[in-house]
Formats: C-alpha cells, sequence, structure tokens
C-alpha cells in the first residue's frame, strides 16, 4: 500500500471515500476527479492501484491512498476497509460492456457495500448526485 501523506489537518481522521474505475472508465472518473476536487479534498480518498495513479497525475494534490490494482486484490481491500467502517462512500465507475477476470471480487465489493449500507454510485449521473450532497456520506453507521 503506498501512503501519500495528507498536507492538511494531519491530527485529524476525514470521513473516508473510495474511488474506482474500470479501464474504459477511467476517463470519466479522472474528470469528475478534476471536476469536484476541491469536495473530494475534505475526504480521505482510497483507490485501487491504476485508478489512484490517474488521479493523482490529474490532481496530485488529492489525498490519494493508493491500494493494490483491482485484479489483484484492490476491490477486496476497499470492501475490507468498508467492513471495518472505515470507508463511508464508494464511486465506482463500472464498465458493464467487458467481462473482467475478478468479476468475483467486483460482486462481493458491491454486496459490503449494500450489507453496509453506504452510499454507493456506480455511474456518473449517481455519482454528481452523491458529490452535490457530500454530508450523505457521513450519515452512515
Ligand atoms: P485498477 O482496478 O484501478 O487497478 O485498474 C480497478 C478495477 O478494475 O477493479
Amino acid at each position: 500500500m503506498t501512503i501519500r501523506p495528507a498536507e492538511r489537518r494531519p491530527d485529524q481522521i476525514h470521513p473516508a471515500l473510495a474511488l474506482v474505475a474500470h479501464d474504459k472508465k477511467k476517463d470519466d472518473l479522472v474528470a469528475f476527479a478534476v471536476t469536484h476536487q476541491a469536495k473530494l479534498s475534505d475526504f480521505d480518498l482510497y483507490a485501487t492501484g491504476t485508478t489512484g495513479s490517474r488521479i493523482l497525475d490529474a490532481v496530485p494534490s488529492l489525498p490519494v491512498t493508493r491500494l493494490k490494482s483491482g485484479p489483484l486484490g484492490g476491490d477486496q481491500q476497499i470492501g475490507s476497509l468498508i467492513a471495518e467502517g472505515r470507508i463511508k462512500g464508494l464511486i465506482f465507475f463500472v464498465d458493464p460492456l467487458t467481462p473482467m477476470p475478478h468479476d468475483v471480487d467486483v460482486k462481493a465489493l458491491m454486496r459490503l457495500g449494500a450489507l453496509y449500507d453506504i452510499p454507493m454510485a456506480l455511474n456518473r449521473s449517481t455519482a454528481e448526485l452523491l458529490i452535490a450532497h457530500p454530508d450523505a456520506f457521513l450519515q452512515t453507521t
């Protein structure tokens, strides 16, 4: 796990969001992160490996912790952080048209998001709704 030190209020733990995008959706998620960088910077962000690299290339100031790449276990790491109560929301731009070798991991991640009742956006229009009301991410238990 690569920890990128946040440069703001290091004494405080911020609410955490996860950001993931399948390959054909990564450009969309990067554009989303650029557009909403001010709101996203209020959260600690966790991303799967390649998604995290792409976001940091575009917005180096965002406090992104990069986990493993999705096919190598990154989706499961995010699921674990949801189960532990650390991650309060998931923005996952999925590609519904491409078969994935780690489909079972993606399904498991969505199952945990549903189980722990966290706000979970699987496409950009839902992500736009959630980021317009960032307090929604703080209302889960
Ligand atoms: P990646 O993983 O960000 O490392 O590409 C995302 C995924 O495919 O689950």
